[in-house]
Order: structure tokens, then sequence, then C-alpha cells
């Protein structure tokens, strides 16, 4: 008897936002053998917070693991740019109208209640096995991808995994993506943005005698605050209990550092002097880190790939599109892709190498052009928050002065109207279903970027 395509085995690298919405959207969609490699030893995730932007979501609704993200989640009602040497608001945009139109709120969240939520799905599903403390490594490619798990506690021996369907959603260092772009002689790599960020997160004991503080951490809002080559974004999450700030600023720390390295224990002094000329109120904040707990992160991207696809192998999230994070989107992203790729894989017509290859260069048609276009995007809002004096500050402040008068664009991407349209209108799910037969018709007479070996 013919295989079914649920039938298939699935190995996974990366247990990320990308490779858990992935693990789960195929469980979902029947597929009866997904393996994820995780190089950590538990989900682990960083202390931070993350936006939570209506098209992501929309996709962990429909795989039925948003209600429980959302109840620890705070609903976004307007966010407030502000002038960082004054705090002087420069706009103001309210985003209550976001759930009417676009059928879910804004919200903000913590990181590791969002992980936690897709773990948590995952758990519920046993075709899904997870394979923690384990490195992939010398990935090859074809008909049967394949790679070695190398145990990271001692004594466990490597083995060698073979599979039908190897995703790669192992982040922005992705060994996949190297291997990859060797086999098509691509000689690019990460990319320096110049820019670091400091993630910090204020618990609300710190403040609780600090009115001005608590003001904000008991609201609703997103208020980024700029300044020449720098910014902060901040807002509140896990029920307003913690007031969570990411900042973007030239990187110096990093300047000398290797390309493995992505984060550093920071300086609090270094940290409180790229704020120095920021309001008291903002400095005051930034106090409140204790010392020893400055995290630096070295923010990296990749110019677009050539391909996603090579053989029965593809890549997810940031292996792919690595991104700045003014759009608030990457995650998002990563779990589009994974939304994206449970549609194409659970439509194949039949489990042949060549179906596989070719239902998977659909999920590149669906993914790759609005993926890379928001990372452009986000370059581009992070270069005009980061002006310093000039024509073009000038006019980027017009732009916020006619905001205020009630029209025109918003400088900062994400608060804009019709940027909301574009990023959080677009169903993934949907768009691949619709298109799925057409496009991977298409497949058989569109140049290959790669070979099926
Ligand atoms: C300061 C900052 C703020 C951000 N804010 C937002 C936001 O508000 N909203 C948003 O949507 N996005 C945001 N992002 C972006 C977002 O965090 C990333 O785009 C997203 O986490 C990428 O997910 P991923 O699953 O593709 O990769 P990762 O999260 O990097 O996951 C990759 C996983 O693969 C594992 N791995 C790697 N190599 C191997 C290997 N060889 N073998 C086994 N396992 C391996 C890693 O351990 C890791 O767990 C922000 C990013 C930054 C830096």
């Amino acid at each position: 008897m013919a295989k079914a395509p649920q039938d298939l085995q699935i190995a996974i690298i990366g247990a990320g936002m990308g490779g858990l919405t992935t693990a789960l959207a195929l469980a979902q969609r029947g597929f009866k053998n997904i393996d994820v490699y995780e190089n950590a030893h538990d989900l682990g995730f960083v202390g931070a917070g993350i936006q939570l932007a209506p098209n992501m979501a929309r996709v962990l609704d429909g795989l039925g693991v948003w209600r429980g993200i959302e109840a620890e989640a705070v609903n976004i009602s307007d966010t407030s740019v502000r002038e960082g040497a004054t705090d002087k608001e420069l706009a103001h945009v309210e985003l209550e109208y976001i759930e009417k139109t676009y059928g879910y709120k804004h919200m903000v969240g913590h990181r590791a209640s969002l992980a936690g939520g897709l773990y948590e799905g995952c758990k519920q599903q046993s075709a899904i096995k997870f394979h923690f403390a384990v490195n992939a490594e010398d990935v090859d490619f074809g008909s049967r991808p394949s790679f070695t798990a190398v145990s990271r506690d001692e004594g466990k021996p490597s083995y060698r995994v073979e599979c039908d369907i190897l995703l790669a959603a192992d982040g922005i260092k992705s060994l996949a993506r190297q291997e990859m772009l060797k086999r098509l002689n691509v000689n690019v790599g990460v990319k320096d943005t110049n820019q670091a960020a400091y993630r910090i997160m204020i618990h609300k004991d710190q403040i609780k005698d600090d009115p001005e503080l608590l003001a904000l951490i008991n609201s609703t809002r997103v208020t980024r605050w700029i300044g020449a080559k720098r910014h902060i974004i901040a807002y509140a999450v896990s029920n307003n209990t913690i007031y969570n700030l990411s900042t973007t600023q030239p990187d110096t720390n990093f300047a000398a550092a290797t390309n493995a390295t992505y984060t550093t224990k920071g300086s609090k002094k270094a940290m409180l002097d790229v704020f120095g000329d920021f309001c008291p109120m903002v400095k005051r904040m930034l106090d409140y880190v204790p010392e020893g707990e400055v995290c630096e992160w070295k923010l990296r991207v990749h110019d677009p790939l050539p391909t996603w696809i090579y053989d029965n192998v593809a890549l997810i999230g940031d292996a792919c599109h690595p991104t700045l994070p003014h759009l608030a989107q990457g995650a998002a992203q990563a779990i589009e892709d994974g939304a994206v790729i449970a549609v194409v894989l659970s439509r194949l017509p039949d489990t042949t190498p060549e179906s596989i290859n070719k239902a998977l260069r659909v999920y590149e048609k669906v993914r790759k052009g609005r993926a890379e276009a928001l990372v452009e995007m986000a370059a581009a809002s992070g270069r005009a928050l980061h002006l310093g004096d000039g024509a073009a500050k000038e006019e980027r402040d017009r732009q916020f002065a006619a905001l205020r008068a009630g029209k025109g664009p918003v400088p900062d991407k994400w608060a804009d109207a019709d940027v909301q349209r574009e990023i959080y209108g677009f169903d993934c799910t949907q768009v691949a279903e619709e298109n799925f037969e057409e496009y991977f018709k298409q497949m058989d007479s569109a140049p290959r970027d790669s070979k099926l070996a």
C-alpha cells in the first residue's frame, strides 16, 4: 500500500518559536512521526517580552494554544513615541481598532509564556518526540536528508538521523543554512548591523515607591523613547507585573567579537552612559536593573538567501530571514512559516521525493517575499527612528507633527495603519491553502533553485 504523507518521517532541528509551531501544526494535520532535536537541555527561554501581533495570534489560535497565552498577556490600547531627551510626545496612535479590524487584539507577553504555550500544545501530541541536549551536525541533503545527533551529555553516543523531510528551524546561527549555501556555492554569511540591544525586566515590587513608573507598569501602552542612533521600547507583560524594556544602540562592546558571539554580560555603567542624555525618568528606570544583570545582545541579519529549499530540506524562521526587532515580527514570521509548512505537506498528492521538494518550494513561494519585505521594513523603521540632526530627521518630525494633527504615515512602522493592514491582514494558512494547487503545478515548469539528488 502506498505511504500516506502523514506517515513521512519528519525531523525538525530547533525548538524555538519556529520549530515548536512547525511540530504542532504538522501533528494537528495528522503527521505521525515528528522528531524535534534541540541543542539546549530545556526550553530555557530568555527573560524578555515579545509582541504578540494579530497575525501571530491567528496562527496560534488555529493551533488551539492562543487562549492560554492570551490569558497571561497584556492587551495594548495605544502607543506613544517620545523624544528620549525630553519625554515630549512625538506621536500617539490608538490601537484598539485592531481587534475589530483583524479579529485579534494586539497583545504583548512574556517569551516564556509564548514558548510554554506552544510546548504544552506539542506535549499533548503523541506524534511529537523531543530530543533535548542534542546538537545537529553534519547536515546532509538528498531525498533522505540526514544529520549527526551529537549528545551534549557526556558518555552518550552520537548517532545518525535519517528522515524523509528535514526542517531546519535552528535560528540565525543555522548550520543547515551554512551547509546549504556551501552546496549552492554562495559565499555569504550573517551581517553585522552595528546595533546591539539590552533586554531588561523590572518587577513591580522594585518600583512600588515610584508612582511615575508604577503608572507605566499599570498601563496598557507601548512606549518608544527615541534619540540619535538609539531607542528604548517598553511595555508591561505578565498581567502588568513586569515592565519589559528592549533597547537598541550602536554596538561598541561586540565590535571585536567573533561571529559566534551573540550575547554578553554588559556593564551597568556603560548601559546608563548610552542613555545618559535621556530624561530623568528613563534613566531612573534603567537604574533599577541590578548590577551584574545587564545582558546585551548583538543584532545581526542576513542578506536574502537565493533559496530556502535544497532537496528535501527547508529552512524556517531566523535560519532564513533573521531580522532587526524594530517591527516586532521575527517570531511572528517564524510562526507563519510553521503554519504554511504544515499546509503544503498535508496537501502532498504522493510521497515521492520530487513531490516533497515541489511542496517545499510552494512553502518558499508563499513565504519568502513576505518575510523578506518585512525584514527590509524593520531595517527602514530603525533608520527612521535613529536619525540624528539633519534634513531627514526634520522630515520625520514633520511626519510626526502631521500625525498629531490627525493624518499621515507613522514613521515608527509597526504602528502605521497601512503597514498593519499588510502585516496583520495576511492569513498565511488561508493563502497557502488557496494557492497550493496552482503553485504546486507551476513548480513543474519553474526554474529549479536546487537539484534533487
Ligand atoms: C531584542 C529583540 C526583540 C524581539 N522582539 C520581537 C517581538 O516583539 N515579536 C516578534 O515576533 N519577534 C521578536 N524578536 C525576534 C524573535 O525573537 C526571533 O525572530 C525568533 O525567536 C526566531 O525564532 P526561531 O525559532 O526561528 O529561532 P530561535 O528562537 O533562535 O530558535 C532556534 C533554536 O534552535 C536551536 N538550535 C540551533 N542550532 C541547533 C543545532 N545545530 N542543533 C540543535 N538545536 C539547535 C537553538 O538552541 C534554539 O532553541 C525579537 C528579537 C530580538 C533580538
